[in-house]
Order: structure tokens, then sequence, then C-alpha cells
């Protein structure tokens, strides 16, 4: 049988909220991947960590993982580094060692000081960023040089909730200065344009949990793309996503990528009716009770009507059936 994955030639892999949450495998998702001939790459908005620590993590959570297949955000930051600034500059680091490393791996200067004349400044999450880097970073900014951010995330997810991002952190640093930074990290394109680029695909599927990252990103680059439902994006976030940011399939989990892609495929559906009526989607369906309704499926068929209608008020149906499911949608 031919199956979701089949279709595509590389694998491009979010990681949080797609592959683990935390320290914990989100379930199934390493057997998920097991099977299958396409290379399977780690793509991650997170400048953190390094390459290395990142597929030492992945590993232990029973992923087929290797330096050489994880892309960071830091990586593409530092290379779009190189594009601006000439060799050996100087550049002002907010964030992480491993993110200075990357800067040093291509070629340039990491400093941590206004003092040390940076013509660039690159902006990664750091736990331990604070005012003084922040304002050695204004400072420089102020004065011209070149600003990279790896990443626009508003949010970071911790054990404990989420937590301000690289992105808030950003904006901080936008207040101060009105300028606006290079983006490295989805959605922006660079870092799966060099996923792109490290994998060799021609015929990449971007998997993620957000639409606001990676199926925008995905959109962005022109390539198909799978959300599934165990992090950030809900139901109610795929009814109401911009055009910008609609997948081309959509699934509980990545159980998906090994059954066959009309499964998962957003299109419409013969099992449902959906219309507009002026202001709601109105759904009909011959199901008689909750549980006999895949609603994953009943998703699909929604967002199409959601898509084509975006004015719409909210669901409704006739069918108690589909009026339980629906209802579960709208938080
Ligand atoms: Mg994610």
């Amino acid at each position: 049988m031919t199956v979701l994955r089949d279709g595509y030639d590389a694998l491009l892999l979010d990681l949080d909220g797609t592959l683990y949450q935390g320290d914990l495998e989100v379930r199934g998702a390493s057997e998920a991947l097991s099977s299958g001939t396409q290379s399977l790459y780690y793509v991650t908005n997170n400048a953190s960590r390094r390459p290395t620590e990142v597929a030492e993590h992945l590993t232990e959570l029973g992923f087929d993982a290797d330096e050489s297949r994880v892309v960071t955000s830091a990586q593409s930051a530092a290379r779009l580094l190189t594009e601006n600034v000439g060799p050996g500059s100087a550049v002002l680091v907010v964030g992480t060692e491993a993110l200075a490393d990357e800067v040093r791996h291509v070629g340039l200067r990491p400093v941590r000081s206004f003092a040390d004349s940076p013509v660039a400044v690159v902006q990664g999450h750091s736990p331990t960023t604070d005012w003084a880097i922040l304002a050695e970073a204004t400072l420089a900014i102020r004065s011209g040089a070149v600003w990279v951010a790896a990443n626009l995330d508003s949010t970071y997810p911790t054990a404990r909730g989420l937590v301000l991002g690289n992105g808030s952190m950003v904006a901080a640093l936008r207040t101060a200065t009105s300028r606006v930074p290079l983006v490295a990290g989805k959605p922006a394109a660079p870092l799966l344009e060099d996923a792109m680029r490290q994998s060799g695909s021609v015929r990449p599927l971007v998997v993620g949990d957000r639409l606001d990252t990676d199926i925008e990103g995905a959109c962005t680059l022109g390539v198909d793309s799978l959300l599934v439902l165990t992090g950030v994006s809900t139901p109610l976030d795929v009814l109401r996503a911009a055009e910008q940011q609609h997948p081309t399939y959509l699934a509980a989990g990545l159980d998906a990528l090994n059954a066959s892609a009309e499964n998962s495929r957003i299109c419409e559906d013969s099992r449902w009716s959906v219309e507009f009526d002026g202001r709601d989607l109105v759904i009909e369906s011959a199901a008689v009770s909750a549980e006999s309704i895949d609603s994953i499926a009943l998703l699909r068929a929604a967002a199409v009507g959601a898509w084509k209608f975006p004015d719409f008020d909210w669901i409704i149906s006739t069918s108690p059936a589909v009026s339980a499911v629906v209802s579960g949608w709208s938080n």
C-alpha cells in the first residue's frame, strides 16, 4: 500500500510538540517514524542547544537521529550573518554558548560587549539573558549593526507552562531601537531552506504542531505540510487559520504518515455536507452517535468550509452527534 510518506523524499520534522513534550516522547512518535525509507531531518527553531545535544536528546527518547540530520535556527542565523557581514567580523551574541559556537563556526567572532565594536547582533533564546546584555545589543543596533533573530516565537514551552520566548526578548529590542531584525527560524524561510539543502530533498514534507511557524513556513516555501494535533495548535486554530497557514494534511498524530495520504488530506468529504447559511457553517451527517464520528475527519471537512467562508460565526448541525463533536472545538 502506498502511504502518505511515500510521496516525499524527506520529512522535515519539528521537535517540541511534534516528537516530544519536554522530556517525554509524544506517544508513538518514534515508532511511527521508524518505518519508511525517507531521510528524517530534525528542524528546530530553538537556538539554545547544539546539534549534538539535540541529537542526544532525540536518541535517548528512541528516535533515529544524529548530528548531521539536526538543523537549528542558530545555524541558519549564523548563515544569515555571513551573508550580511564580512569574514572575521565581531558579532554581539545575545544567547547561549551554543549560539556563539555557530557564530565561530562560520568564521565570525562572537563578543559580548558593545565596546568590542560588533557590526552585527545575533539573538537567540537563553534562560540567562538579562538587562545588561540587552543594553549592549541596544547600543549596537542603534549604531547600525546588522540584527539577526534566531526566531520570533513569543512563547517557550516548559514543564511549568508557557514562558516568554525569544520573540518577546526581540520585542524589547524593537521597542528600544525602532528596528526590525532579519529572522532565521520558521515561519521565515532560511531555516527550512537550510534543511532542504542539507537533506538534498526536492520534495519534502514539513511536519509540525504549529500553524504559525511550521505550517506557515512550509507555505512560504511552497511545500506540503502535515499538522499534528499533539502540541500547540488546536482544532479551533485550524478552523480560523489564515490562508498562508493552511496545511496540506491534518492528523491526530504521526501514525498518519503510515496510512493512505487521502485519509489525512484536507479536502471535501462525502460523509458530510458543509454549507454556509450566511452566518454559520451548517454541517450535516448521517452518523447517529458522536462515538461513530471520526472527529479529525469531520474537522478536515469543516476546515474546507471554514477556509472558504472565513467570516463564519460558528458551526451548527441538526445532528446531536455532530454538535457534540463540534462543541469540543470551541476552546
Ligand atoms: Mg513545535
